[in-house]
């Protein structure tokens, strides 16, 4: 649906010619036929772009009812789109390098922009923008020059559902140059339908003129018995991701159980930040003069404390690092507490040697 702008709308206008103005069948000059007038979003602001058509004027030249369109103006967007090419990587940048929510792109495109669109559209120009970017992936020029310096392939093949109860989505990857060829969703997933894909890989790699020196997939029936059929010859491994990914149950199981006795061991944050807050409250106005020769022992408490700002550090230092949850089987993050905790304990015992000699409150000390 074409888009409706706003009558207080305020365009750049820009002219483009045809840029090659000869004919190429009677070798006389193009003459302005028509115009044809878009109306574009671009990031620098709204732009109405006037593209001059021309044609062969001469009535007996057979290209005279040919009309040419300037190439500029691809350059600026495709033919029916409303945004122009500037928007739409913009769009796609955010969505896929970012991860922003389309509502997040929707708002930061009306605020700093000025462009509103609706989410339908926004989602409509993202798919456009994956349909480039596939396209672009499997040029086979482009992707004869990235293979240029690989002398044998090696692929993978996994399915995965983007949602739950959706169909499944086969995805051909190449390792050496971690390039993913191409994906299709498949209704079924009967060992004809994946062999179907694994006979596309392998013309993919036959036009590209590189041998298969390895498969790697999951143990899944259709891939074992499609890839032996298609590829004879080739090692067909089972992946590494996987393999890991079951010797990192029983890691991650005792990683979990260690973090809880961590939790258990380091506690009473609570009461050390109390305290601390306690001794920075202002003694109370009924509070009696201390007497002579004595010592007030709010005094005593900041004048051999360490500042209260170091203590609060510290347990915020310390909390932060029994929330933390991240890392993998790779990192476990009950291994990363364990370290965490250990510099903290370092920093502590530095801090408490710097203080010898008797300054330590048994609160610090503690
Ligand atoms: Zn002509």
């Amino acid at each position: 649906m074409p888009y409706c702008w706003p009558d207080n709308t305020v365009f750049t206008r820009l002219e483009l010619h045809v840029e090659d103005r000869r004919c190429h069948t009677c070798g006389g000059q193009l003459t302005v036929c028509d115009h044809r007038h878009r109306r574009l979003f671009t990031l620098t602001g709204p732009l109405h772009v006037v593209c001059k058509l021309a044609h062969c004027p001469d009535r007996t030249c057979p290209a005279h009812t040919q009309t040419h369109s300037p190439e500029a103006e691809t350059a600026l967007a495709m033919p029916w789109w409303v945004l122009g090419w500037d928007v739409v990587c913009w769009l796609g940048h955010r969505r896929f390098a970012r991860h922003w929510s389309v509502g997040q792109i929707r708002a930061e495109l009306a605020d700093t922009y000025t462009i509103p669109l609706s989410d339908d559209a926004i989602e409509c120009y993202i798919h456009r923008y994956q349909q480039m970017v596939a396209a672009r992936q499997q040029d086979p020029h482009r992707l004869a020059a990235a293979y240029a310096e690989v002398a044998a392939v090696m692929l993978s093949i996994d399915g995965l559902q983007p949602e739950k109860g959706h169909e499944t989505l086969y995805v051909v990857r190449e390792l050496t140059r971690k390039r993913v060829w191409f994906a299709e969703a498949l209704v079924s997933s009967t060992t004809a339908e994946v062999q179907r894909l694994l006979a596309q890989a392998r013309e993919w790699a036959a036009r590209l003129g590189k041998p298969v020196r390895l498969w790697m997939s999951d143990k899944q029936a259709a891939f074992v018995r499609g890839i032996a059929a298609e590829f004879p010859e080739v090692p067909h491994r089972y992946c590494a991701n996987h393999f890991l990914r079951d010797v990192a149950k029983p890691v991650l199981a005792a990683d979990s159980h260690a973090k809880v006795q961590m939790r258990r061991k380091v506690r009473g944050l609570r009461s050390i930040e109390r305290e601390v807050y306690a001794a920075q409250r202002p003694a109370e106005p009924t509070a009696p003069e201390p007497e002579v020769g004595e010592t007030a022992p709010v005094a005593v408490v900041h004048a051999n404390a360490p500042p209260p700002d170091v203590v609060l550090d510290y347990c915020a230092a310390v909390r932060g690092i029994l929330n933390d949850d991240h890392g993998g089987p790779l990192h476990p993050p009950g291994l990363r507490m364990a370290e965490a905790l250990g510099e903290v304990q370092t920093s502590l015992q530095r801090n408490l040697a710097a203080q010898k000699g008797g300054l330590l409150t048994s609160s610090w000390g503690g």
